[in-house]
């Protein structure tokens, strides 16, 4: 098995890593499966492989590093989340990140 990514490289993040985080890091992927933990708005969760660990609250509104406030991410999730960040309470709507329109002829059933 390859080297897992290094948490840092690449983050564009300043956050600083808590104590024992590579630990920490792979009790998050082991709890959640090294699935993605993102859900649907219709309850399914992302088939994608998760890499990157995620504050759900970040530190920024006063989230923790334990492990209830860590959630696995697929790298697609993790941008889209990041890059959400900064508004308002992103992390708590992150569910529905893919909400999909109500026009969406899929829909129409
Ligand atoms: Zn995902």
């Amino acid at each position: 098995m390859a080297e897992p990514r290094k948490p840092w490289a690449g983050s564009t993040r300043r956050e600083t890593l808590p104590r024992g985080w590579a630990r920490l890091r792979r009790q998050v992927i082991r709890r959640d499966g090294g699935q993605c933990t993102t859900k649907y708005s219709d309850g399914r969760r992302c088939e994608l492989p998760g890499t990157d660990v995620d504050h759900v609250i970040p530190h920024s509104l006063g989230g923790s590093d334990d492990m209830d406030n860590l959630a696995l991410l697929c790298p697609f999730h993790h941008r889209a989340k990041s890059s959400s960040e900064g508004g308002t309470a992103a992390a708590l709507t992150r569910v529905s990140v893919h909400r999909k329109p109500s026009t969406h002829p899929a829909l129409d059933d």
